[in-house]
């Protein structure tokens, strides 16, 4: 495997370092180029890899190379979950822990390749169009209005009935949204769930309120089917009027976190709450 490492070190700028590092990925001809993760590469590379047509991962702590295949390991998740993984796609771009570059390097047997500082480039940006961010149709996330309201994960849980209402969750939901002209935010659990993303193409990442996602700030927030787990919570913290629907008398609002928690099915309270927005 025709593996480069491109030892960028010192300063550069993003504008010259683009479309440089992209230059240096494509005339390497390279399946897989190692780069340093010091904070010239970090600002630069990402852009480049995406004008190169390659695919990057960042924070790489280990490359191990075999029969042909590569896998690299990184921690993710805040440094809770260390894995391994590996990518069909070439050129493949790892840009490894600033560190642990020459180790990898050394291990892998990587060839050293030189790197020009300055590519032949325009680096003006041609707008060629503009796509929306989300998934498809009206847009969900709405910073202006007065309401938040959160849809987690428990509108996919099978139900008292001991089936499974996703059409009905969906139809309830865009319904709210379209009658009180609320924002939408979601938790981690419902936004990460293959399964549910088919009814839910209303929302994306881009829902996700929390630690790892967005902290909207609307004055009023209704949060339904969503335990109140507190990486969830701290995305609330500039919501000052809070609500929570729950099966659950102990879910986390109603334990600090929300000034009003009904203990209910989320089903029946949205359904009535519909039906009374006419
Ligand atoms: C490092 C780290 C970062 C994280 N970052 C985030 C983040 O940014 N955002 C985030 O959201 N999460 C984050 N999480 C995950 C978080 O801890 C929770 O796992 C997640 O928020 C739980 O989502 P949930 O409440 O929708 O689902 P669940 O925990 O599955 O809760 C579903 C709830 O729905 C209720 N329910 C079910 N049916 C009904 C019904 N008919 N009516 C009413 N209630 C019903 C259940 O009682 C239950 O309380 C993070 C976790 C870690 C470790």
């Amino acid at each position: 495997m025709k593996i480069k490492a491109f030892k960028v070190e010192g300063n550069g700028t993003f504008a010259k370092d683009v479309p440089a590092i992209a230059d240096a990925i494509k005339s390497s001809g390279a399946e897989i180029v190692l780069l340093p993760g010091n904070s010239r590469v970090k600002r630069s590379a990402a852009a480049a890899a995406m004008r190169a047509g390659a695919e990057i991962d960042t924070n790489v702590v280990d490359l191990d190379v075999a029969d042909g295949k590569a896998v690299a390991r990184r921690w993710v998740y805040r440094q809770r979950i260390f894995t391994a993984f590996s990518r069909a796609a070439r050129p493949w771009v790892i840009v490894t822990d600033p560190s642990l570059f020459g180790e990898i390097c050394g291990k892998v047997g990587a060839e050293e390749a030189a790197f020009a500082e300055a590519a032949d480039a325009a680096t003006r940006t041609a707008v060629v169009g503009e796509e929306s961010a989300v998934t498809g149709g009206e847009s969900t996330i709405k910073p202006d209005a007065k309401l938040l309201f959160v849809a987690g994960a428990g509108w996919t849980k099978k139900q008292a009935d001991g089936a499974l209402h996703f059409d009905e969750a969906a139809a309830e939901i865009t319904g709210f949204l379209a009658k009180s002209g609320a924002s939408l935010g979601s938790s981690k659990s419902l936004v990460d769930m293959p399964e549910a993303a088919a009814a839910f193409k209303f929302m994306s990442h881009m829902n996700q309120v929390g630690q790892t996602g967005a902290t909207p700030r609307h004055q009023k927030g209704l949060s339904t089917c969503c335990h109140g787990e507190e990486p969830h919570v701290v995305g609330w913290r500039f919501v000052n009027e809070r609500r929570a629907v729950n099966l659950d008398a102990n879910c986390g609002w109603a334990q600090g976190k929300a000034d009003v928690v009904y203990v209910a099915d989320a089903f029946a309270v949205m359904k009535k709450v519909n039906e009374l927005l006419g």
